[in-house]
């Protein structure tokens, strides 16, 4: 079963949708960038050919560190995640579930992964 969903960063810049499986809890990571995150990410992953990244030229900024496998996003104008793709499965994509359009990202249950010692 999928839905489809839509997101954006907070001033707009970087909108997105996605088909995903229905959103009923989400996951945290202890890892050095997660921890400063202290985002909720989709516990699932997003193939690339089931998002859709509508975002302002030059809008999207990344960020890597260590193997450069991993791809942190964000809005280079309001500073905000949306998603990243991730080290686990290259090119695929993890979801900040608070930039989701009504998700009530406080009151889902979440899993932790221990990323530290990946
Ligand atoms: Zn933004």
């Amino acid at each position: 079963m999928s839905r489809h969903y839509t997101g954006s960063c907070h001033c707009g810049d970087i909108k997105f949708s996605f088909k995903a499986p229905e959103i009923v809890d989400g996951l945290r990571c202890n890892c050095t960038v997660c921890q400063k995150k202290g985002a909720m990410m989709s516990n699932f992953f997003v193939a690339p050919e089931d998002i859709d990244i509508e975002a302002k030229e030059g809008a999207i900024a990344t960020y890597e560190f260590g193997t450069h496998v991993a791809k942190h996003h964000f809005c280079k104008r309001c500073g905000i995640y949306p998603f990243h793709q991730t080290m686990r499965k290259p090119g695929h994509y993890r979801i900040h579930l608070g930039c989701v359009d009504g998700v009530d990202v406080l009151s889902l249950p979440h899993v932790l992964v221990d990323g530290a010692s990946f």
